[in-house]
């Protein structure tokens, strides 16, 4: 039943197929990409939709649909897409799959051997990189398209640039002391060791972990032992243990920050250049601000009368009951 089904999808949407070829990509900051420089000549959908999680992505039988039209692939690889491989595989496709991160130098995990660090967007030196990739996969499928790609790549490749100058020149105002990023998963390694800031998580470089009682008491020490006035979340991970954290120390969360999708197109980060500016425009004004500044002063001032008033009663019950027990002992 359920294959005769898939059957009748796979011919409805066959049919109805449109002429432009379509670019699959697992996640959408690829597809993001895709857009900027195959534009009005291909269609492009992401498996995993915007605001999704990639980690821990659960494939539906529709991402077999769309691998089966797909006439090119798009995967980030470096251990980002683990599903992907077994999807493909069941989809049948005659697709090509194109590893957009050859070519990067990928980092590796501190702890695992052979375990990389998929991230490397982060580092828009590497968006260079992607952006190369996809234009040569896109160049061998719409060979005839030759100078309408090129002139998208090299002014994809002008604003790659760009971005790259500006995120280098905002994150020197911060000053030397808090250039520390807190965040919730190990997403800004690369972005981290491009631009000069220490990174620390309470997650590893995936997010189907749990969190560990001494990553946790890690990050409490550095918050503790720094200047660092704010952590961040992100808009993929569940931000409860940080924002926990935070509340504890008495700091404050910086923002949300965009680490494995780009934001809806209502957001500040539509685009995976924009991505990279709204996180260090975010990035930037949390960690130049003092850590003093943000002591959540109204909430001590509510707090103390209350507490006095706590204090009163508790001691206004004690003389009540002592007076009661010494009078019947008397
Ligand atoms: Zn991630």
């Amino acid at each position: 039943m359920k294959k005769s089904l898939f059957i009748i999808l796979l011919i409805c949407s066959t049919i109805v197929q449109a002429e432009k070829p379509l670019v699959v990509t697992t996640a959408s900051i690829f597809s993001d990409m895709a857009k900027q420089l195959g534009d009005t000549l291909i269609q492009v959908e992401s498996i995993v939709p915007v605001g999704g999680d990639p980690h821990t992505y659960d494939p539906k039988p529709s991402d077999l649909i769309l691998l089966n039209e797909a006439s090119l692939i798009l995967k980030n690889g470096l251990g980002f897409e683990k599903w992907m491989n077994k999807l493909i595989e069941n989809s049948g496709t005659s697709a090509e799959l194109i590893l957009i991160t050859e070519g990067v130098k990928a980092i590796r995990s501190d702890i695992y051997e052979n375990s990389p660090d998929p991230h490397a967007w982060m580092d828009a030196e590497n968006g260079f990189m992607y952006a190369e990739n996809i234009y040569n996969s896109l160049l061998k499928l719409l060979p005839n398209h030759k100078a309408y790609l090129e002139e998208r790549y090299l002014n994809y490749q002008t604003q790659i640039r760009n971005t790259d100058s500006y995120i280098k020149e905002q994150i020197t105002s911060i000053p030397e002391g808090q250039r520390i990023l807190i965040t919730s998963h190990d997403a800004f390694k690369y972005y981290g060791q491009k631009y000069g800031l220490r990174l620390e998580s309470i997650l590893g470089t995936s997010t189907d972990a749990e969190a560990q009682t001494r990553d946790i008491e890690r990050i409490v020490e550095i918050i503790r032992s720094s200047n660092i006035p704010a952590v961040f979340i992100e808009t993929t991970v569940n931000p409860k243990m940080l924002k926990q954290i935070a509340a504890d120390n008495n700091i404050r969360v910086g923002g949300s920050l965009f680490s494995d999708s780009i934001g809806d197109e209502d957001s500040k980060a539509p685009t995976y250049l924009d991505m990279l500016r709204f996180n260090t425009n975010t990035i930037v004004e949390a960690l130049t601000k003092e850590k003093e500044e943000q002591l959540p002063t109204n909430q001590t001032t509510q707090e103390t009368p209350l507490a006095k008033i706590f204090v009163i009663i508790g001691a206004v019950m004690l003389l009540v009951l002592g007076f009661f027990i010494s009078k019947r002992i008397a």
